[in-house]
């Protein structure tokens, strides 16, 4: 157990967040704001606006809830593409029927009116939007890139539906099924089957309610779901999805988090029988594009890790495997698998390794070091033994950008050890190490300003090789407080922190 020295303080105050996404009003904006006062007048001045405006108008509309204003700008769209970025988690019911309504004008309309391209409303959350959308530096740059019609339209390259019109969302299904936008959006499409596509993107299931699951499913086309969340189901609810897993052709980001279930538990709590539970785990469907593979807190994984990269067919970018406990045969077999062989990004965080011996990882590194830029480690509780196994292969991963080896149990002079194998991966731009033992007592108090005494030396390793970006040097998490000191390259001090490593 760790204890720091700052325990019982633990009420440091959390830095504020200071991200302030909105910068000064533009002058379009002001021009804007000042013609959404009048209502009327606005709706009837639509028409003659100029194009740029559109972008401009629609934002303050949705945000300030203009509704009559968004249902008559939608017939009138100027370009092939409306997104709403990340203004979903502003919006409401009301904003939603408003720009739902837009759109059945528009398909009410036999002849469009010349003015008006909409091809594609994209209502899911796409992030980087956000800064676009609040930089309001549309002068600057012309229209936003995500109202135009280059980025969005070739997203869809699966989709062969060629409706009037589609409508790309993000869903998430939960115990309690779906929010209620979600659910009208739902409905609105199925009711216009005919004219209108509704292609989910990402669909994320924590938690399922058969039934609007089932309602989901005849609205959403399998084939044009990329990303796939399963969350907190258990293997029974796996076993209802199969078939709808099986027709997901184009699934390029599979996420199952949390398998388990209680009744599941229950019953097989006393003595875990292996035959009955891969019976009750149908086997996962052949996914034909795969790429990105996160599997976190599985407790069947280890009767099903082989299964499932068997069920894969094209080399996967991303494996990620969190919070499982690997077997030996696992780590042995991950370097045989095809589909391991050009990885980019491998993390095993929170997986125990102590019990393992280690040389099918370090055959892993070595069939990847073409290809891999991202090795996560933490909290595996390796030891130098484990290290000094994949030592020779992870010197030639020379494509590495990360690595993160967090809270492993490494002597100082083996840290050095690693520094210098380390200070050789030349593309290195985020390095995490564990703070040595010795920067703890025999109690496992932490003695920080060990971790201060230890950390230039340990900097220079590396900037004799090369000049390091970011590299951290953090002590384990305090049993208290969650606290750990942390020695960071920037701040050149040993400080004590609450919350841990930001990537
Ligand atoms: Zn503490
Ligand atoms: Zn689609």
């Amino acid at each position: 157990m760790v204890v720091c020295p700052q325990c019982p303080d633990e009420d440091d105050p959390l830095e504020e967040d200071t991200m302030n996404f909105y910068s000064s009003p533009t002058l379009l904006k002001l021009a804007s704001q000042r013609l959404l006062r009048e209502e009327a007048l606005a709706i009837s001045a639509l028409k003659d606006l100029p194009r740029d405006l559109f972008p401009v108008i629609f934002e303050e509309a949705f945000t300030g809830r203009y509704t009559k204003i968004l249902r008559a700008l939608i017939p009138l769209w100027p370009f092939p593409y409306l997104s709403k970025g990340t203004l979903i988690e502003n919006s409401n019911l009301e904003t939603l029927k408003a720009v739902l309504e837009g759109q059945d004008i528009l398909i009410a309309q036999k002849i469009h009116s010349s003015r008006c391209k909409l091809r594609v409303l994209n209502l899911r959350n796409t992030h980087h939007a956000l800064w676009r959308i609040y930089e309001g530096s549309y002068e600057h740059e012309g229209l936003p890139e995500f109202m135009t019609q280059k980025y969005p339209v070739v997203n869809s390259p699966d989709c062969r539906e060629n409706k009037e019109l589609t409508v790309t969302v993000d869903l998430k299904l939960d115990e309690d099924g779906m929010d209620e936008s979600a659910t009208y959006l739902l409905q609105w499409a199925q009711q216009r089957k005919d004219s209108i596509h509704l292609c989910c993107r990402t669909l994320r299931i924590h938690g399922l309610p058969k039934a609007v699951c089932r309602e989901i499913f005849k609205v959403v086309h399998t084939d044009c779901i990329k990303d796939l969340d399963l969350s907190f189901l258990n293997p029974e609810e796996i076993d209802f999805l199969t078939p709808y897993l099986r027709h997901m052709n184009n699934l390029l980001t599979l996420m199952i988090k949390s398998i388990r279930g209680a009744s599941y538990m229950d019953d097989f709590s006393e003595e875990v029988d292996e035959e009955n539970i891969s019976r009750l785990i149908s086997p996962l469907p052949t996914f034909h594009y795969l790429q990105n593979l996160y599997v976190h807190d599985v407790i069947f994984l280890e009767i099903q890790l082989k299964e499932c990269l068997r069920c894969l067919r094209k080399p996967l970018k991303t494996l990620s495997i969190t919070g499982c406990f690997l077997l030996h045969s696992d780590l042995d077999y991950l370097p045989y698998c095809l589909n391991t062989s050009e990885l980019k990004y491998l993390n095993l965080t929170a997986t125990c390794l102590d019990h393992l011996v280690i040389d099918g990882l370090g055959f892993l590194l070595e069939n990847v070091k073409d290809t891999l830029e991202s090795l996560e480690l933490e909290f595996c509780m390796m030891e130098e033994s484990h290290f000094s196994a994949i030592l020779p292969a992870l010197s030639q991963c020379s494509h590495l950008t990360k690595v993160n080896f967090y809270n492993n149990e490494l002597s100082l002079p083996f840290l050095k050890q690693l520094l210098h194998h380390t200070a050789q991966l030349s593309q290195l731009t985020y390095e995490v190490y564990p703070a040595p033992l010795e920067c703890y007592d025999d109690s496992g108090v932490i003695l920080s300003h060990r971790l201060e005494k230890f950390c230039p030396e340990l900097l220079d390793i590396i900037r004799a090789k090369r000049q390091p970006t970011r590299v951290i040097f953090a002590t384990n998490q305090c049993f208290n407080c969650s606290g750990s000191y942390v020695y960071d390259l920037e701040t050149q001090h040993c400080l004590y922190q609450k919350v841990l490593l930001p990537d």
